[in-house]
């Protein structure tokens, strides 16, 4: 599955938000073929077009698609060097495709904070730096390796190691490589190495409940963010935290009472979903409305792999009604009569929210 970690310093909130995010969640003996850990949760993603979908098909069942966050504590100053179980913890963080970052925004007497005062940017600061330290320390290995590699006349190890000390001057430079904006050739020529500063990151920001406005700490999250490009969610954890908590009923009046439409989580987890670079397309069947995952560019076949690989290797054709359609048109015969069902073929690129059949052999 695809993973965003979740990151950030000691009592910054990341637990109160990952168990949030896990009690919405989904248990984890209904997925027997992943092995699930502690700290790995599968939650749901939000989609309100499902809803939409299921009161045009009335299906028996409504399912939405998942994501993974995973729950990687214990980052702290001079973990690349070993200190503090530090290299378990870049392992992990290896291990994701994505990185939420969350960066305490709230002041609260009674929750230490490590670093004894409240200040986001240092915070930040102390992450991304050993992120890079333990990036240089890959780079500069992969330097040594290549430069024997392009002595010998190896034109695809000499573009390599240009690019390597591009890299190494970058992350000397305290910047992160997502931030060098890399091409395709570039990326494919720095994938064995794994770096942790290439995934891509955005910051959440864990405000108290009265911070969501005037906070000078999340202003200035918000500054950096907006240089490196990065997205930043704003949440309070705790109440995050109480949300979870309430069944169904009562979770409506206390949003109501809050004045909120839907749990900041559901921002947090959208963030995440697009942050890997992943959309949604639909199956729409009287039995069940669901939602499955494909990354962003995937083909119709790619799409029926998720299925079942047997839709893949035996693909004929994919019936399609973009989501906007079908509910225009309420449902498939409406689309059809319509003249917006189409029959696509195996380079049909999946478009969000497409609502699709797949045609293959068995
Ligand atoms: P972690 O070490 O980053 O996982 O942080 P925790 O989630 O364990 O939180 C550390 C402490 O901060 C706990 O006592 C939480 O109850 C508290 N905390 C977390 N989020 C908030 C928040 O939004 N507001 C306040 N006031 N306290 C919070």
């Amino acid at each position: 599955g695809f993973k965003c970690g979740i990151v950030g310093l000691p009592n910054v909130g990341k637990s109160t938000l990952f168990n949030a995010l896990t009690q919405a969640g989904i248990e984890a003996q209904n997925y027997p073929f992943c092995t699930i850990e502690p700290n790995v949760g599968i939650v749901p993603v939000p989609d309100p077009r499902l809803t939409k979908l299921a009161e045009i098909v009335n299906p028996q069942k409504l399912l939405p698609t998942t994501m993974e966050f995973v729950d990687i504590a214990g980052l702290v100053a001079g973990a690349s060097k070993g200190e503090g179980l530090g290299n378990k913890f870049l392992a992990n963080i290896r291990e994701t495709d994505a990185i939420a970052h969350v960066v305490r925004c709230f002041d609260d007497d009674n929750v230490v904070h490590v670093a004894g005062k409240v200040s986001p940017l240092d915070d930040i600061e102390v992450i991304n730096t050993e992120l890079a330290l333990a990036d240089l320390e890959s780079v500069e290995k992969a330097i040594l390796k290549t430069a024997k590699e392009a002595k010998s006349g190896d034109k695809t190890a000499k573009l390599r190691l240009t690019l390597l000390e591009q890299v190494r001057d970058h992350l000397d430079g305290g910047q992160p490589v997502r931030a060098m904006q890399l091409d395709a050739d570039q990326l494919g020529l720095m994938s064995g190495l794994h770096l942790l500063t290439i995934k891509p990151t955005m910051y959440i920001a864990n405000v108290a409940e009265d911070g969501f406005e005037n906070n000078p700490a999340l202003d200035a999250v918000k500054t950096l963010a907006e240089q490196e490009n990065a997205v930043v969610v704003i949440i309070c954890a705790s109440i995050e935290a109480e949300i979870a908590d309430l069944a169904d009923a009562d979770k409506a009046e206390f949003l109501a009472e809050l004045g909120l439409e839907e749990p900041g989580l559901n921002r947090v987890i959208r963030s995440g979903y697009s942050l890997l670079g992943l959309h949604t397309y639909f199956t729409a069947g009287v039995k069940e409305v669901r939602a499955w995952t494909v990354e962003i560019g995937a083909t119709a076949p790619e799409g029926a792999g998720v299925i079942h690989t047997d839709f893949q290797k035996g693909f004929i054709r994919a019936e399609v009604i973009g989501y906007d359609d079908f509910v225009q048109f309420n449902g498939e015969q409406g689309a059809k009569d319509a003249g917006k069902w189409r029959l696509e073929g195996k380079d049909y690129v999946i478009k969000d929210g497409d609502v699709m059949h797949f045609r293959f052999n068995v």
